[in-house]
């Protein structure tokens, strides 16, 4: 008779279980130290064992822990909202809580439809995303993601959103080189509109810098001003996938920063509550929720769990930490020490193709030749077997494969706490090294 109780990712594998945390570390309860070089799945931006952060959840429980949205409210929730909005670009201003990053992406589309029904216009609702990118896992979320590998086994289920190519300059879909392109990666959205008709089409999605699906993949300086400028000429709807770039991680609050370019919607998850408890957030713009608030008055969304006030005390403790200690400007900092020590390592090993990212978000991209920038087959395996080498050795790295042509991309994402040290960059360099020496 079988014996199952948690279902694991991979059933059957053994995972070590983790007693505690303490900054970048974590350690099993046989004693082993892993440096989480990872920080989790891009989550854990303060480190573990935060103390202020579990006071500030033990005071709130002792106050209270849950309360309905729709019938009350929270100083918790409230101050958080305004503290989110204090932070976000634009006229970015009214926040709504979910308990994901893919409840915030299918939030954030969910408003961009409802924003245009409001005004009678029934026949945009359709979202361009792109291939190579995204943005959650369930069913809205997922159909929204160019992630083949996730996407497969659902795709009955599923709308055709992705149409526009990537801003991918190391693997150009376009066969193009960076800049003689003219950054043709942004005109493809233009055809793709025109393709599917604008009167069709609510938004476009798209994650600042790629995660998951490409290993960090930053695009040319010019791609989002540009994208800005074609949505606005086709009445669509900005939304940034901010879930793992956003709250600090890349050197700023939010990566479109870096390009000065306002969306209209921007949706943030992880880092927000550093992993302490479930939560993640939809921030609208003034034009969208005025014309709610004209018309039905509702955004039509909403969890059990949205804005619950324990996980928003959790987040203000996480961000006022941030604040305290500096994090976002460490984040710049250390980033660019870590690239430095990446582009050593991509010296020195010629199966490093490329290695690229902002601030704390850094990928390294494996490939079969490094000069025709040819992949490895997908049976090598290279992302798996250096993810496990790494672990044995107390290294944690994440992997961000599957999500590029079909079922290869062999990238990783390098991507510590943000209060992380030189000393620690130096130890999780030298296991890095260790572990892909062992590789090859
Ligand atoms: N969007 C991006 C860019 C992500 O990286 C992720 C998760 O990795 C999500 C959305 C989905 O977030 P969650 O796993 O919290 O649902």
């Amino acid at each position: 008779m079988r014996k199952s109780h948690l279902i694991k990712p991979v059933l059957g594998s053994e995972y070590p279980v983790i007693s505690h945390g303490k900054g970048i570390y974590l350690y099993d309860k046989e004693g082993k130290q892993y440096i989480d070089g990872s920080s989790g799945a891009i989550t854990c931006n303060i480190g573990h064992g935060v103390h202020e952060v579990a006071e500030a959840m033990w005071n709130q429980a002792n106050h209270v822990s849950f309360v309905y949205r729709s019938q009350f409210t929270s100083e918790a929730a409230e101050q958080l909202a305004e503290k989110i909005a204090h932070y976000a670009p634009g006229d970015l201003n009214s926040v709504f809580f979910v308990n994901s990053g893919s409840e915030a992406t299918e939030t954030a589309l969910k408003v961009a439809i409802q924003y245009f029904q409001e005004q009678g216009d029934m026949t945009k609702t359709k979202v361009i995303s792109r291939w190579t990118s995204y943005h959650g896992i369930t069913l809205g979320a997922l159909s929204m993601s160019g992630h083949k590998l996730r996407r497969q086994r659902f795709a009955a289920l599923l709308e055709d959103f992705p149409a526009a190519h990537p801003p991918y300059c190391y693997q150009c879909p376009l066969k193009e080189t960076y800049p003689g392109c003219g950054v043709k990666c942004a005109d493809d959205l233009e055809s793709s509109i025109q393709a599917i008709g604008p009167d069709q089409i609510a938004a476009f999605i798209a994650e600042p810098i790629i995660g998951a699906s490409g290993g960090a993949i930053v695009p040319p300086d010019e791609y989002f001003g540009k994208i800005r400028e074609i949505c606005d000429k086709y009445n669509i709807l900005m939304i940034a996938d901010e879930v793992m770039t956003g709250m600090g991680r890349t050197g700023k609050m939010f990566a479109m920063e870096h390009w000065d370019v306002t969306p209209d919607i921007i949706a943030i998850g992880k880092g927000m509550s550093a992993g302490y408890t479930p939560m993640a957030a939809t921030i609208v713009s003034d034009r969208i929720m005025n014309v709610i608030e004209a018309g039905s008055k509702v955004v039509m969304s909403g969890h059990t769990f949205s804005a619950n006030p324990q996980s928003a005390a959790v987040c203000l403790a996480v961000i006022d930490y941030m604040e305290r200690n500096k994090l976002q400007e460490n984040a710049e900092v250390m980033g660019q020490y870590l690239m430095n020590h990446l582009q050593r390592l991509q010296w020195k090993y010629p199966l490093i193709g490329d290695v690229r990212g902002k601030g704390l978000l850094c990928g390294i991209e494996f490939v079969k030749n490094p000069i025709t920038r040819e992949p490895f087959e997908i049976t090598t395996k290279v992302t798996d077997r250096l993810l496990s080498i790494c672990l044995d050795n107390g290294l944690l790295v994440y992997p961000a494969v599957g999500g590029v042509t079909g079922f290869s991309g062999d990238s990783i994402l390098l991507s510590p706490p943000l209060n992380v040290t030189k000393e620690q960059i130096a130890d999780i360099i030298d296991i890095l090294d260790q572990s892909i020496g062992e590789l090859t």
